[in-house]
C-alpha cells in the first residue's frame, strides 16, 4: 500500500495525443493547431538535427553517464565550473532530483499560488508539506513567501518567469529576496523561459551563485532551444549542491540523442535569435487580438499568455472542436482562464479566428 502522502497527490493531467484528439473530433490531424504546451513552434534547431543524425550510429552504446561534452559546453557558456552543472531529463527531472535529495517527511516547501504544477507534485512525493503562498497580481509575493518560511522549510521554489501566468520578478527584487532567505533553505530558481527575456530583465544569476551558496538555477532545452521531446534540462549551483544531487541521480538520466542535440542547440545562436524574435512578434499578435476582443490577459514575459473568459471550459471545448488546442487552467484553480502558447504567425491567426467566432 502506498503511503497516505502518495495517495493524496492529485495526478498530473497530461493532454491527449494529437492523433487521438483528431480521431475523436473527426478532424484532419494536419489541420490541428497545438498551442497548449509552450513548445517552440520552429521545431528542431538545424544544428541539433545534424547532431542527432550523427549520434544515431552510437545508439547501441550507453550514453555518457556524466554528460561530459554537454556539461563542458554549458560550463563554458555560463562561465561556471563543470562541477557546478547538473543534467536532467528535462528540468522536471531536476526539480524532482532536488526534492528527493533534500526533502523528507516533516520538512516543508514554500512556493506560490499559481506557480508551476510540478512543485507540489515533487514536494508531496517525498512526504514533505507544501506551503502555498497567496499570489499577488498572479505573480510571486516574495515578502509573503519570506514570511511563510518556517523552521521546517528546506526549499523554496520560484518560477521566473512563472508558468502558467507569465509573470516576472525583477532582478532587484530577486536579489533582495535571496539576501533575506535563511542560509539553510535552498532556493530553486526555475528559469525555464529566461531566454525570452530582454537582457535588462534578466537577473545576473551567475553573480548570484557566487554570493548565495543556497541557490540553484534550473534551465531547460525544451522552450527557446526547441528540444522538448528529447528531455534535457540542467541546473547551475555550487559544486557542493550539485555533488549531493548527483548521488541521487540515475547515471543515464539524459540519453545520448538528447546530449548530442543539446550541445548542438547551445551552439545554434541563429536559431535561438529567430525563436526569440518570433515569440516577440507572436506575443504582440495575440495580445493585440485579446485587447481588441476585450478579453483581459496577464501580461506575459514567456512564450504563452493567459487570458480570462466567462466560461473557460465551454470556450476550451469550442477550440477543440475547431482543431485548436489551448490549456485550460482549472487544475491551477484558475477556472475562468485559458493559456495559449505563442505559435507560428498562421497558427496564432487560426487561434484568433476561432476565438472571434466563439465570441460572436
Ligand atoms: N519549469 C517551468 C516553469 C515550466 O513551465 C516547465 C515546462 N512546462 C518546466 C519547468 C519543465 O520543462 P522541461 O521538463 O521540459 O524542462
Amino acid at each position: 500500500r502506498a503511503p497516505d502522502y502518495i495517495r493524496a497527490i492529485a495526478p498530473y493531467q497530461a493532454g491527449k495525443p494529437i492523433s487521438e484528439l483528431a480521431r475523436e473530433m473527426g478532424l484532419d490531424e494536419a489541420a490541428i493547431v497545438k498551442l497548449a504546451s509552450n513548445e517552440n513552434p520552429l521545431g528542431l534547431p538545424p544544428k541539433a538535427r545534424a547532431a542527432l543524425e550523427a549520434a544515431l550510429s552510437d545508439l547501441a552504446r550507453y550514453p555518457d553517464g556524466n554528460g561530459f561534452a554537454l556539461k563542458a559546453a554549458i560550463a563554458e557558456r555560463f562561465a561556471v565550473t563543470q562541477d557546478q552543472v547538473l543534467l536532467g531529463n528535462g528540468s522536471n527531472d531536476i526539480l524532482e532530483l532536488v526534492a528527493r535529495t533534500f526533502l523528507r517527511p516533516g520538512d516543508s516547501v514554500v512556493f506560490s499560488e499559481y506557480a508551476f504544477a510540478v512543485y507540489p507534485l515533487v514536494t508531496q512525493a517525498t512526504g514533505a508539506r507544501a506551503i502555498e503562498v497567496k499570489a499577488r497580481d498572479y505573480g510571486h509575493d516574495l515578502d509573503a513567501m519570506l514570511a511563510a518560511i518556517e523552521p521546517s522549510t528546506r526549499l523554496v521554489f520560484i518560477a521566473n518567469p512563472n508558468n502558467p501566468t507569465g509573470t516576472l520578478i525583477k532582478p532587484g527584487a530577486l536579489l533582495e529576496f535571496l539576501e533575506a532567505v535563511p542560509e539553510d533553505v535552498l532556493v530553486v530558481l526555475d528559469e525555464a523561459y529566461t531566454e525570452y527575456l530582454a537582457p535588462e530583465l534578466r537577473a545576473d544569476v551567475i553573480g548570484f551563485l557566487a554570493r548565495f551558496p543556497n541557490l540553484l538555477v534550473s534551465r531547460t532545452f525544451s522552450k527557446a532551444y526547441g528540444l522538448a521531446g528529447l528531455r534535457v534540462g540542467f541546473a547551475l549551483a555550487s559544486a557542493a549542491i550539485v555533488g549531493m544531487i548527483n548521488r541521487v541521480r540515475q547515471p543515464f538520466n539524459v540519453n545520448s540523442l538528447a546530449q548530442a542535440a543539446a550541445v548542438a542547440a547551445l551552439d545554434d545562436a541563429d536559431f535561438l535569435a529567430r525563436a526569440v524574435a518570433l515569440n516577440r512578434q507572436g506575443m504582440a499578435q495575440l495580445t493585440e487580438a485579446l485587447a481588441r476582443l476585450d478579453l483581459p490577459y496577464i501580461p506575459s514575459f514567456a512564450n504563452f499568455v493567459t487570458f480570462h473568459v466567462g466560461d473557460a471550459a465551454a470556450l476550451n471545448s469550442y477550440f477543440l472542436r475547431h482543431g485548436v488546442i489551448v490549456r485550460p487552467l482549472a487544475s491551477y484553480n484558475m477556472k475562468n482562464s485559458l493559456r495559449v502558447s505563442i505559435g507560428l504567425e498562421e497558427e496564432n491567426a487560426r487561434f484568433i479566428e476561432v476565438l472571434e467566432a466563439a465570441l460572436r
